[in-house]
C-alpha cells in the first residue's frame, strides 16, 4: 500500500522562492505577498485578503479588529482545534461551547441558538475537516440577533456552501497554512473579508498600526507585526495553483471510499448536506461504535487514521483557569469515543491503494 507524503512541492515552489531570494525584499513588502492576497481572495470570491504569520493569529486579528472586548461572549463549537477557543481568551472574552451535529461534525445551529446571552457578540462556525458548517441557519441566527459571523476556515480553503466560499458568509474568515493543511508554507495564515472598513483596520493592526498613504514610521495604533514573509508567499502562490485539481482528486477519492465501504456494518461517514457544493476533504471523518478495534485493524493493514480529538475543547486543562461557559454537549461527548479521521495524504493515493484501504474496512469483523 503506497500512502503519499504531505506536504509536497514541485520545481514551481523553488522557482518562485529563488525569485524572492534574488530580490532584496524577503519580507512582507515583497510583491508576491500582495499578489498572493489578491489571488487567494479572488479564488474565494472575496474582496480583501490579509496575510498573517499563522491561522491562530488570523483568528486573533479578526477578533481584535472586530473590537471584541473583555467579558464579550463568542459561541464556538465544542470540537475544534484549541485555537478557535484560545483566540477568544486572548482578548479576555469568553468562549461559550455549544454542541456539534453528530452527523456533520460542525456547530449545531440549534445548540448555538440555545447558547446566546445578552453578552454574545459573535458566532464562530468551524468548517471542520474542510466541510462548511450550516451557513444558512447560522447566518440567519446571526442576522436576527445582530451578531458577527467569524468563520474558522483554517481547514476549508476552496470549500463551498451553495457555490459560495468561506470569507463571504459573515464579517471575516481565518485560514491556516500550517504544514498539515491543504496548502502550506510550513506556517502561515490569512484573513478574508468583504467589509472594506474592517479589512483596512485588520491590515493596519497586523502591520504596526500603519495606514495606506502614510509613512513607514507613521503609526495610528499601538499594534503589532503579524506579517507573512515574501518567501512564504512564493510557496503559497505555487500551492494555490495546484489546489483546485487536488480538491477534485480528494473528492473523487472520498467518493470511491464511501461507495466501496457502503456495506460495512455500523460504519458512518460524515454526512455531506446538499448545499455543500464543494468539500475540500482536508479530512475524511467517520464514526464506528468499535472505533479503537477498527483503528487497530486498519493500523495492522498499513492504513493511517487518527482517533479524533481526545476530549471536547472545554475538557482541556487550559479551561480549569480560563473563563468560559459550557452548554450541554452530549454529541461532542459521544464523538470523542467513536469518531476518527483519515488524513488528507491518504485521499491523495492511487485508485489501487484506495481499493486496498476500502478492502481493509470491508474485512473488519
Ligand atoms: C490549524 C487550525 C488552526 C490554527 O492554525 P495555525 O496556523 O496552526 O495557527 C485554527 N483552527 C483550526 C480549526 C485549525 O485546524
Amino acid at each position: 500500500m503506497q500512502i503519499p507524503n504531505w506536504p509536497v512541492s514541485t520545481s514551481r515552489e523553488l522557482e518562485l522562492i529563488a525569485e524572492v531570494l534574488g530580490s532584496h525584499t524577503w519580507g512582507g513588502s515583497h510583491p508576491f505577498v500582495a499578489e498572493f492576497e489578491r489571488r487567494f481572495a479572488d479564488f474565494h470570491g472575496c474582496r480583501h485578503g490579509i496575510t498573517v504569520a499563522n491561522g491562530s493569529l488570523a483568528l486573533e486579528l479578526i477578533l481584535w479588529a472586530a473590537g471584541i472586548e473583555p467579558g464579550d461572549e463568542v459561541i464556538v463549537p465544542a470540537h475544534s482545534f484549541i485555537a478557535s477557543a484560545s483566540a477568544v481568551c486572548r482578548y479576555g472574552a469568553i468562549p461559550v461551547f455549544a454542541d456539534v451535529d453528530p452527523d456533520t461534525f460542525t456547530l449545531d445551529p440549534a445548540a448555538a441558538a440555545g447558547a446566546l446571552s445578552p453578552k454574545t457578540r459573535a458566532i464562530m462556525p468551524v468548517h471542520f475537516g474542510g466541510m462548511t458548517a450550516d451557513m444558512d441557519a447560522l447566518g440567519d441566527l446571526a442576522r436576527r440577533r445582530g451578531l458577527s459571523v467569524i468563520e474558522d476556515a483554517a481547514q476549508a480553503q476552496g470549500s463551498e456552501w451553495r457555490r459560495k466560499r468561506p470569507g463571504t458568509f459573515g464579517l471575516a474568515a481565518a485560514f491556516s497554512f500550517q504544514s498539515s493543511k491543504v496548502m502550506t508554507a510550513g506556517e502561515g495564515g490569512l484573513v478574508l473579508s468583504d467589509d472594506d472598513a474592517f479589512a483596512a483596520r485588520a491590515r493596519s493592526l497586523a502591520n504596526h498600526g500603519r495606514r495606506e498613504g502614510h509613512g513607514w514610521f507613521d503609526h495610528f495604533d499601538a499594534a503589532s507585526n503579524f506579517r507573512l514573509s515574501g518567501i512564504q508567499a512564493a510557496v503559497l502562490l505555487a500551492q494555490l495553483e495546484r489546489l483546485p485539481e487536488q480538491i477534485e482528486q480528494r473528492a473523487r477519492a472520498a467518493q470511491r471510499l464511501r461507495q466501496a465501504t457502503a456495506g460495512v456494518k455500523d460504519l458512518q461517514w460524515q454526512h455531506v448536506p446538499a448545499p455543500v457544493t464543494a468539500h475540500n476533504y482536508y479530512l475524511l471523518l467517520g464514526r464506528h461504535p468499535r472505533r479503537d478495534e477498527l483503528r487497530a485493524w486498519l493500523d495492522a493493514k498499513g492504513v493511517p487514521s487518527t482517533p479524533y480529538y481526545p476530549r471536547p475543547l472545554y475538557a482541556n486543562a487550559a479551561f480549569e483557569t480560563a473563563p468560559h461557559r459550557v452548554m450541554p454537549c452530549p454529541n461532542a461527548e459521544r464523538l470523542v469515543k467513536d469518531a476518527f479521521w483519515l488524513p488528507l495524504r491518504l485521499l491523495m493515493a492511487s485508485d489501487n491503494t484506495l481499493d486496498q484501504v476500502a478492502a481493509a474496512f470491508c474485512q473488519f469483523r
